[in-house]
Order: structure tokens, then C-alpha cells, then sequence
């Protein structure tokens, strides 16, 4: 009789490590993060910034509709018509950082406020002072791209698009061998009719930056790379928003970051159709820096406009808890590096020790 108590405790207590260990396993396999390129808490989380709306200050004509398009009497309803996934779905299924009027901020921690070492940080945990120009120089620090690239189960599955022909530097894909495609034909390898006339379409718009294309054949990249080569890891750059902002243009700015929601939106349905991806994929959503506060400076951020330190960052996925609009708490940019491992199960912070911790979702 003893015995068979014995056998009895001994299978429950298996039973329990079994759940246990399950429990403890991530759901999730992979992560898709998302960047809009200097886009304003401001506007994240109030939309449309009536002050913003004369010739001087957003570069607006008396004609533009921009105050009927992105207008409204509450923040909340501002900003779900500027970004109505982000507010609909992400915000409401998982969790967003940085609100200044819950307490809550989100930081740039490399103190020079423009997007190659704001990028930097986000991608390799932590700032780096040997990084203090946008020019065309090989990122000498190990991204967390590269470095999951390099993982068991991740090799050459993991990709980036971007906007920005910088992206292959900041990648360093010459070391890393990840698929990083920040210019020319959005389709590397065209081998459908659809993919030639993608690249056909993105060849005849305009070269209107120069460094930085539309983000419509960055978006369309992207999605066709995910559809055609099912990656763990994928990482897209819109450039947009800054281009607009920069340019004073605080119409085509708003709608930049409508355009860029409904690719969000796009990018996370075409996810959840694939079964590779559905219910096992995370989203994070964030930006290189923030810009002034003013009427004025708006425009611009880096050293000498210190309000562009403040960003903020979004987080959605099976068993990341639907917190929401997160209060009193602190985090960095930092931090966005090891939480693409974390939610992966793969312990970044750990084995670069600069690089900052995961984020804390579970609160
Ligand atoms: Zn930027």
C-alpha cells in the first residue's frame, strides 16, 4: 500500500513538471518588428495636434482636409483615425510604453537623438558612441538579428526591409549574411509575374529622397518575403514619417503613419492566414528617436532638440498579457533587442552583457 502511494505522489508529481515545462515553453516562434521612423509620442497617442494646422507651423494650405481626415474632439478618437490597428488591435490585445500622461516613458538612451544610433540601440541593446553619423559605415556591434541568425532554427531565417538604403550597414549584412534589402527592386530574386511587376512599379516612383524610397514597395517586399520564404525573424523600416516631418509636411506626415498602420495591419492578417505564424507570432512596434515639441522644431530631433529622447514602444502576442496603455513605468529603447529574443525563448541580455534587458510584460 505504502508503494503505491509512493508511485501514486511520484506520477503527480511528474504530471505537474510535464505542465510546468509546458507552460514554460514559448508560443511563440517568431517575431516581426516594426519601426516608423521618428514618429511623435505626440501623435501616437493624442493624433492630430491642432497647433500643427497653419502654413508656418505644418506647412498646411487653407484647402488641405487633413483637419477632416485625422480630427476629433478626444486624443483617443484623433488617434484611432490616424492609426486604427495600432489602436483597435495592438493597444487593446497587448501592451504600449511610453504614455507621458500615465506615468509611463519610454527612452533613447544613446543621447544623440538621430536614426543610424537610435537604430543601433534598438537592434543591438545598447547605444554605442562609435556610432555618431548616418554615414555608410559597417555596424561594428553583433545585432540581435545577426546573432539569433546564427541559433539553432534561425539560420538564414531571418530578414529585414527598409525604406532607408542604410539598412544593409546597420545589418551589417555583408558579416551577417542576413537578407536586408533597403533599395532598388523590393523583390530580390523576381520569379512570378507578380513579383516583376512589383519591382516594375517601384522602379517608376519617384525618387523623391534619394536615400529614402516610399514605404509602398517596402511594405510589399516585406510581404511578399514573408509569404514566399516564411522567415522567424522579420524586421521592416519605414521611412516615411521622418521624410514628411523633416520636409514639414505635417499633413502627408499623418498620413504616412495611416499608410504605415495599414501595412501593420496587412503584415499581421497575412501572418495569421500562414499556419507557420498563426497564434505563434509576436509583434513589436517602435521608433528611432522622437522630435521637438514645438510648433517651431517639430521638424527636427537630435542633440540639440533633447524631447526626441522620448519614444515609445508596442507589444502584441499570444501569452503577452492584454495590458494595454502601460502606467508608471520606465523603459528604453535598449531594451527592444533582447525582447525580440526573449519572446523567441533565447537569452540575448545574457550573452551580450551590454545589451539591456528584455522588457518586462508580464508586469
Ligand atoms: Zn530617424
Amino acid at each position: 500500500m505504502k508503494r503505491l502511494w509512493t508511485a501514486l505522489i511520484c506520477a503527480i508529481v511528474l504530471a505537474g513538471l510535464a505542465i510546468t515545462s509546458a507552460q514554460q515553453r514559448p508560443p511563440i516562434s517568431n517575431v516581426l518588428l516594426v519601426t516608423l521612423d521618428g514618429l511623435r509620442w505626440q501623435e501616437l497617442f493624442g493624433g492630430l495636434q491642432a497647433n500643427m494646422l497653419t502654413k508656418e507651423a505644418g506647412g498646411i494650405g487653407t484647402a488641405a482636409p487633413v483637419g477632416q481626415r485625422f480630427g476629433g474632439t478626444t486624443p483617443e478618437e484623433r488617434r484611432e483615425k490616424m492609426m486604427p490597428f495600432f489602436w483597435n488591435v495592438i493597444a487593446t490585445q497587448g501592451q504600449v510604453f511610453g504614455d507621458p500622461s500615465r506615468n509611463s516613458h519610454a527612452r533613447v538612451t544613446n543621447g544623440l537623438l538621430f536614426s543610424y544610433p537610435g537604430y543601433n540601440e534598438i537592434l543591438s541593446g545598447f547605444p554605442d558612441p562609435r556610432i555618431d553619423s548616418n554615414n555608410k559605415i559597417l555596424n561594428p556591434n553583433v545585432t540581435v538579428l545577426e546573432w539569433l541568425n546564427r541559433r539553432p532554427g534561425f539560420d538564414g531565417r531571418v530578414a529585414a526591409f527598409a525604406s532607408w538604403e542604410l539598412l544593409p550597414w546597420i545589418v551589417n549584412a555583408q558579416r551577417s549574411g542576413i537578407h536586408a534589402n533597403g533599395d532598388g527592386a523590393p523583390v530580390a530574386q523576381p520569379t512570378t509575374d507578380r513579383d516583376r511587376l512589383l519591382n516594375d512599379f517601384a522602379a517608376d516612383l519617384p525618387p523623391y529622397w534619394g536615400t529614402t524610397r516610399f514605404d509602398a514597395p517596402t511594405g510589399f517586399g516585406a510581404l511578399e518575403y514573408l509569404r514566399t520564404h516564411r522567415p522567424r525573424v522579420m524586421y521592416v523600416m519605414l521611412g516615411e514619417t521622418d521624410e514628411w516631418a523633416h520636409g514639414r509636411r505635417y499633413d502627408l506626415y499623418l498620413d504616412a503613419a495611416l499608410r504605415n498602420d495599414r501595412f501593420i495591419k496587412r503584415l499581421w492578417e497575412t501572418a495569421q492566414e500562414l499556419p507557420e505564424y498563426r497564434n505563434r507570432t509576436a509583434l513589436i512596434v517602435s521608433t528611432d528617436h522622437g522630435r521637438g515639441d514645438t510648433t517651431a522644431d517639430w521638424t527636427s530631433h537630435g542633440q540639440k532638440v533633447p524631447a526626441a529622447e522620448r519614444i515609445w514602444i508596442a507589444v502584441m502576442g499570444p501569452g503577452i498579457p492584454a495590458l494595454g496603455l502601460r502606467s508608471g513605468v520606465t523603459v528604453t529603447q535598449s531594451q527592444i533587442a533582447a525582447t525580440v529574443a526573449a519572446l523567441l525563448g533565447e537569452d540575448y541580455s545574457g550573452a551580450q552583457p551590454k545589451a539591456a534587458l528584455p522588457l518586462d510584460l508580464q508586469r
